[in-house]
């Protein structure tokens, strides 16, 4: 059994072998702690850094029990995990954090607006549909434009439209492949923001200065940080992640993204139980970034400090960008991370650069 705090030298387990596996084990590692990555492909960029690698689809029985052999914990680097993986792991007798739930309610967007309306967390009005006919129903009870979102699976903007019309609503199901929908009414934002918090053992929570986020083409490009908001924006944005963690009975980091509307109410758009991919600034901006706070988590550790000690402007390095390393390496300013991909394909995460400034 399990018994935490989990002492260095005690085996950290992750699914998902990717960038943010890679910067998990990487934190890990400098706490005392080995890691063992379970993904479906060899030697990605999580696995080149960590003592142990399992290869294996993340419900194989044999991969999940291998892992259960090896580490004392186990957490997840995507959302995507399927809920199968999970319990075949807790009834093999190995924790996993963030638990069950939160990874079900950030599954399925449906069941995610509803837990945080639930918990005081405001959303737009939305409204799930399964066919064509309910879509067309769910607009004309919206009201359009209402944006057209598949319940599962949809990341980085993917797997969504934009219905004009009550009379479209049956193509867009089509487009988006004829799978459950979830409708929503548009949020008339000024600015993307998101907040990073973490949840320990005990309750105790932690929680970073806002990012301000930039998209392109769906895809995160820039975040700012620590955020230009007031001090009601940044209370409302604390209170929201405080609700949400409590309510989920949380361990770990959480992402939250939110909408800032006119007039600075916030909106959650959606949460990731997981690090994201705004928190980034953290690595370079904070005492305790957001990947060893995860660690620190999940192991029953203490959470660290938030705040942040210089501004950053975090860029991602997309396909071949990533190729300039050794200009932005020569940078006074910028703290470079690399992912270790082999392959540059075009609006691929290869890296990410954080330019620092004085608080
Ligand atoms: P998502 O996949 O839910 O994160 O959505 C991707 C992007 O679409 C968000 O970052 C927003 O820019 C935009 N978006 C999502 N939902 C809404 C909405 N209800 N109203 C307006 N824009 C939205």
């Amino acid at each position: 059994m399990t018994v935490f705090p989990l002492p260095p030298g005690s085996t950290i387990g992750i699914l998902g072998g990717g960038q943010l596996g890679r910067m998990l084990a990487l934190a890990a590692g400098r706490l005392g702690f080995d890691v063992a990555v379970l993904d479906p492909q060899a030697n990605g960029p999580a696995s080149r850094v960590s003592a142990f690698e399992v290869v294996g689809a993340y419900d194989d029985p044999a991969a999940l029990a291998e892992l259960a052999r090896l580490a004392d914990v186990v957490t997840f680097e995507f959302e995507n995990v399927p809920a199968a993986a999970v319990e075949h792991l807790t009834a093999l007798g190995v924790p996993v954090a963030p638990g069950a739930r939160a990874l079900a309610v950030a599954q399925d967007r449906v069941e995610e607006k509803t837990f945080l309306n639930g918990a005081g967390a405001p959303t737009v009005a939305f409204a799930a549909a399964d066919d064509a006919e309910a879509a067309r129903e769910a607009v004309t009870a919206l009201g359009a434009p209402a944006l057209m979102k598949t319940r599962r699976e949809g990341y980085d903007g993917k797997g969504q439209k934009w219905v004009e019309h009550a009379s479209e609503a049956a193509d867009a199901f089509k487009a988006v492949g004829g799978r459950p929908v979830i409708l929503e009414a548009p949020a008339d934002f000024v600015r993307e923001l998101s907040v990073i918090a973490a949840r320990g053992r005990d309750g105790e929570i932690a929680v970073y200065p806002m990012a301000e986020n930039h998209h392109e083409k769906g895809v995160l490009r820039r975040s700012f940080a620590p955020a230009e908001v007031g001090k009601d924006t940044a209370a409302q944005a604390e209170r929201i992640a405080a609700q949400i963690l409590s309510s989920l009975d949380y361990v770990g980091v959480i992402g939250i993204e939110l909408f800032e509307l006119k007039g600075g109410r916030l909106l959650v758009n959606e949460i990731a139980p997981r690090v994201h991919n705004t928190g980034h600034w953290t690595m370079d901006g904070c005492e305790v970034d957001q990947f060893e706070q995860h660690i620190r988590a999940v192991a029953g550790w203490p959470l660290g400090p938030t705040h942040a000690h210089s501004r950053v402007e975090m860029l991602n390095l997309l396909g071949k960008e990533a190729d300039a390393w050794a200009k932005l390496a020569g940078e006074p300013e910028t703290r470079v991370h690399l992912y270790g991909k082999r392959d540059a394909k075009p609006g691929r995460k290869m890296g990410h650069v954080n330019r620092l400034r004085p608080l």
